[in-house]
């Protein structure tokens, strides 16, 4: 397995593979002189570009800036698998999990949600290859079948258009040896470009007037009552009346916001077009984004050109470290190759052309939350914990009206009052998470005292097994 890993990886591109394109946008210029708006956005990820583009819709003469640290899109926004849900609380089962309560409401929400994320795509001539084909959920070992029952029966009760899939129904969607049960899931759910996506809405934010500025870091934040100043990496301050902090993982803007988010990275493989043969071989006719279940899951998705996206291997780095050179080893991707090809052996021979990481903000609830600072000025709106292609839009949303005053009947809801659980410091954050990406890593192999550590770890809050 590790030779045929190997082969694969060899001569591989440790870029995304959704930014190795030569039609990405111009970057912008810096924000090189002193500048006041009425509302500013910190990173120039999806949530802080949805976050421009509905706050320019909402008024038109309000004065926006974004600053982002980099480019538009080198963040999570470039490096996801893409697979987009109608859900904007990590799916249905964890909205079930965190807040029973308002579920009807939460989904209603993740309906009118993925509507707004069509309109705009469709109203600024965005072409992002989305493609519609739902969302499938895999079991890998036949004891998981059960557990995707009750699934599909609470999704039957929330009105999904949603099938369960035995074995051969399974296989008959994509063929592979290691999946006996699936439920495919319709809701408006599928795949699209991330970096076409991001690039797109960036467009849109700037012909509507927002003033981005890429390249530029913002370093502390000062009150100064009535406005916030933001000193930038380059010396030019910005005043502003409110801050969107949009800066996921990265969690800039205020320390205590890592109090509650975990900066993991999750790595990705990109293949090499498959050919005619290749694909007959997998079938995947209906092309859907798709998760297995898998202790340590994957994800995988097909590109415009027939590539397959494969994901899933969390890691983390002392202090959250979000580009630690590790990640550009390429032994490190082996367990995910190897993963790929227990998957598809019929594929043995093709080659990966890309591999990548990104940061994923983690938190115990596994869905966006909202940190209010300095009175309210300032919003940090993250935590999506992997799942933010759509939810963003919803995040950007919600911290702006929170921003606003909380107008908005859904921003007094508990999931926008409320916080995820505070995980503990250093040290003692490095040793928990080493422990539970090795029983991720082993669990299903192995057993013995991993699925008791994921299942404290689930009961501590974060939902593991
Ligand atoms: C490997 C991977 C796979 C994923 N797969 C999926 C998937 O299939 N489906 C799904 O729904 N979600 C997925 N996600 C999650 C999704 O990509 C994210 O939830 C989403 O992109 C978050 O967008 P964001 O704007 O909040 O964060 P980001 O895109 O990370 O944007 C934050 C931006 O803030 C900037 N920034 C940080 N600090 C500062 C500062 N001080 N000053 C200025 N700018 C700053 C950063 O440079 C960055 O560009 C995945 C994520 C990863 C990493």
């Amino acid at each position: 397995m590790t030779q045929q890993a190997r082969k694969a990886l060899s001569g591989v591109t440790m870029k995304p593979f959704w930014l190795d394109r030569p039609d990405a946008p111009d970057t912008r210029f810096p924000l090189e002189t002193a500048t006041q708006c009425d509302l500013l956005i910190v990173g120039g990820g999806f949530t802080g570009l949805w976050a421009g583009i509905q706050a320019k819709e909402q008024n038109p003469d309000l004065d926006v800036v974004l600053i982002e640290a980099g480019r538009v899109a080198h963040g999570a926004s470039g490096r996801p698998g893409g697979v987009v849900s109608t859900s904007v609380m990590h799916g249905l089962s964890n909205a079930a999990r965190i807040f029973p309560k308002d579920i009807d409401e939460l989904e209603r929400l993740g309906h009118e949600n993925m509507h707004g994320f069509l309109d705009t795509i469709t109203r600024h001539g965005i072409d992002c290859h989305a493609e519609w084909g739902g969302e499938l959920t895999v079991a890998v070992d036949p004891d998981h079948v059960p557990a995707l029952s009750d699934e599909h029966r609470l999704h039957l009760e929330h009105g999904h258009d949603s099938t369960l899939l035995d074995t051969d129904g399974v296989r008959a969607q994509i063929n592979s040896p290691r999946y006996f049960g699936g439920i495919w899931s319709k809701n408006i759910s599928g795949t699209v470009h991330p970096a076409l996506l991001a690039w797109g809405l960036k467009r849109a934010a700037i012909e509507l007037g927002v003033r981005l500025y890429e390249n530029t870091r913002l370093k502390r934040v000062v009150d100064n009552g009535a406005t916030l100043i933001v000193e930038t990496s380059i010396g030019a301050r910005i005043k502003a009346s409110k801050v969107l902090l949009a800066t996921n993982a990265f969690a800039e803007g205020d320390r205590r916001i890592k109090r509650r988010v975990v900066a993991v990275r999750d790595r990705v493989l990109a293949t090499e077009p498959l050919s005619d043969a290749q694909m007959q071989s997998i079938g995947w006719q209906n092309r859907q984004g798709v998760y297995d279940t898998r202790t340590q899951m994957n994800y995988m998705r097909l590109t415009k050109d027939n590539r397959i996206i494969f994901g899933g291997r969390l890691a983390y780095a002392y202090g959250g470290e979000i580009s630690p050179s590790v990640d550009q080893e390429l032994d490190t991707y082996e367990p995910l190759a190897g993963a790929f090809f227990s998957t598809f052996p019929q594929l043995d021979g093709l080659r990966f052309s890309h591999a990548w990481s990104g940061p994923i903000d983690l938190t115990t609830r596994m869905a966006v939350h909202f940190q209010r600072y300095h009175g309210g000025k300032a919003v940090y709106a993250g935590g999506y914990s992997g799942f933010g292609v759509s939810a963003s839009r919803f995040g950007a949303r919600i911290g702006l009206d929170i921003l606003n005053g909380s107008r908005q009947p859904e921003s007094h809801l508990e999931f926008a009052t409320s916080m995820p659980t505070v995980v503990p410091p250093e040290p003692f954050r490095w040793l928990g998470a080493e422990i539970t990406m090795y029983a991720l890593d082993t669990a299903d192999e192995k057993g013995g005292w991993r699925r008791p550590w994921l299942n404290m770890v689930t009961k501590l809050g974060f939902p593991l097994s």
